[in-house]
């Protein structure tokens, strides 16, 4: 095609804008106000009707009869036509996304990439009645069910690093435990290529042991008995491990978790829960309650939160038959059932399941500085908050999750409105159909929060 001649051009393919382009760079002069450089507009604006599959007309103009003002228009037109063509098309691309897909989180892989990023949910009724804002982190939400899942893992992927366990050799993980931490070995036990060997009190409740059953972990139940006694659940498991690790004919290893002593539970909450929390409370938290099992939880989170913020109050919320709270208000470990004759059985008397000690573990020492005061929940007020936070918000929650709750509205009444408070859900009422929601269930479902702190 000659390019020098005609007037007039009409363009349709690729072949022949390079041809063009080809002939026309040999004098294309891309001065602006040059004749080039209004060539070098019609090439750019070529481009894209080609790249858009239109034909088009391209008009050479010499110089002298050119209409400066008129280009200036011409070119303001076609940029400002291009900008508002741009801006429909990102509106509509932006309409067609779901909204609600955004917050999904990506792709990943296996059970343990799906530990921890729990939501953080408001409670609005007790937000509403109390005139604070109270929070729950939803650690229910993890696969296994609770904040356990993370201890498990952090106590794992440790061993693995450290060469105490090899995945598919057979190798064992013991651990002493009448909830949670057992669901969630037997779990990453599967997922991860171990075997999972529970110890745990021979009264604990049958859907937790059916569960684990389920799982495919090795149950061994045995009487209730106190720390010193080396038949109690913890001390059996550490027993367990020893003796496989001592028999030279046995090929396997085994570790005993041990996650009341074992540093890495209080770790994995101070370097995962707690961030996580403080970035969803956008760096301002008032208050953090929570209960004490091994006193992993309450450690890590509560030296992350004093770090950074050192007004932050850390209350301890826990259960009738628990010396913690005595502990904490008092500086001494004791509760009024360690009187003669008055305690019913070895462990902590309650119907809550998963926290209350009477004894100091290593992870609640790593928290016990940072804890401001310790609030004690009678059973009574928490089957009554489990059953109003069930009947008014929609939450079905563990007994652990009711005692935070009761603390943080006296919490929010003791300290005024206005307060950001946060708690943690640790399991669904799931775990507790037998024993605590078999009473709960019997609470009046119009209870309300006056009865709940009228009661004793
Ligand atoms: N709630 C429930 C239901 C639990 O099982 C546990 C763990 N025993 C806790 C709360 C307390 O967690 P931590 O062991 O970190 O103190």
């Amino acid at each position: 095609m000659n390019f020098d001649n005609p007037q007039l051009y009409t363009l349709t393919t690729i072949e022949e804008l390079e041809e063009y382009n080809q002939q026309k760079s040999a004098f294309c002069n891309l001065q602006p106000g040059g004749v080039g450089f209004f060539q070098y507009l019609h090439f750019i604006k070529t481009r894209l009707m080609i790249k858009h599959q239109i034909s088009f007309h391209l008009y050479q103009v010499p110089s002298q009869m050119i209409n400066w003002k008129l280009v200036v228009l011409s070119a303001a037109s076609l940029i400002s036509a291009a900008i508002i063509i741009r801006e429909i098309q990102l509106r509509l691309s932006d309409s067609s996304k779901d909204k609600s897909l955004t917050t999904l989180s990506p792709r990943s892989r296996g059970v343990e990439s799906l530990i921890g990023n729990t939501p953080l949910v408001e409670v609005k009724s007790l937000s509403k009645l109390t005139g604070c804002k109270i929070y729950a982190k939803l650690e229910l939400a993890n696969p296994a069910g609770s904040a356990k899942d993370r201890v498990a893992l952090a106590i794992i992927r440790a061993n693995e690093k450290l060469g105490q366990l090899q995945p598919h050799h057979g190798d064992i993980i013991f651990e002493g435990t009448s909830g949670s931490t057992g669901i969630s070995f037997a779990v990453l036990a599967n997922a991860l290529g171990y075997k999972a060997h529970i110890c745990l009190p021979d009264d604990t409740s049958p859907e937790k042991m059916q569960l684990l059953r389920s799982l495919g972990a090795e149950l061994e139940p045995v009487k209730p008995a106190s720390i010193v006694d080396p038949n109690q659940y913890t001390n059996t498991a550490r027993a367990g491990a020893r003796r496989i690790n001592n028999d030279p004919s046995d090929k396997r290893n085994a570790i005993f978790a041990d996650q009341f002593e074992n540093d890495f539970n209080w770790r994995v909450h101070y370097s995962t829960t707690a961030p996580e929390i403080w970035t969803q409370m956008d760096h301002d938290v008032d208050v953090f309650i929570n209960g004490s099992g091994t006193g992993g939880t309450i450690a890590g989170v509560s030296k992350f939160l004093k770090e950074r913020n050192p007004n932050v109050r850390i209350v301890l919320a826990d259960p009738q038959g628990s010396g913690l709270a005595n502990r904490v208000n008092y500086g001494v470990m004791y509760d009024s059932v360690e009187k003669e004759g008055t305690r019913r059985r070895h462990q902590v008397d309650t119907l809550v399941e998963g926290i209350g000690l009477n004894r100091l573990t290593w992870n609640f020492k790593q928290g016990e500085s940072h804890i401001n005061e310790a609030i004690r929940v009678s059973d009574a007020l928490a089957l009554k908050m489990a059953k109003f936070l069930c009947i008014n918000d929609g939450f079905f929650w563990g007994s652990s999750a009711a005692i935070n709750c009761v603390a943080a509205v006296k919490t929010a009444l003791k300290y005024g409105p206005g307060q950001k408070i946060v708690v943690v859900a640790c399991d669904s009422g799931d775990r507790h159909l037998s024993k605590f929601w078999k009473h709960a269930e019997e609470v009046d479902p119009l209870v309300t929060l006056d009865d709940i702190l009228e009661s004793k």
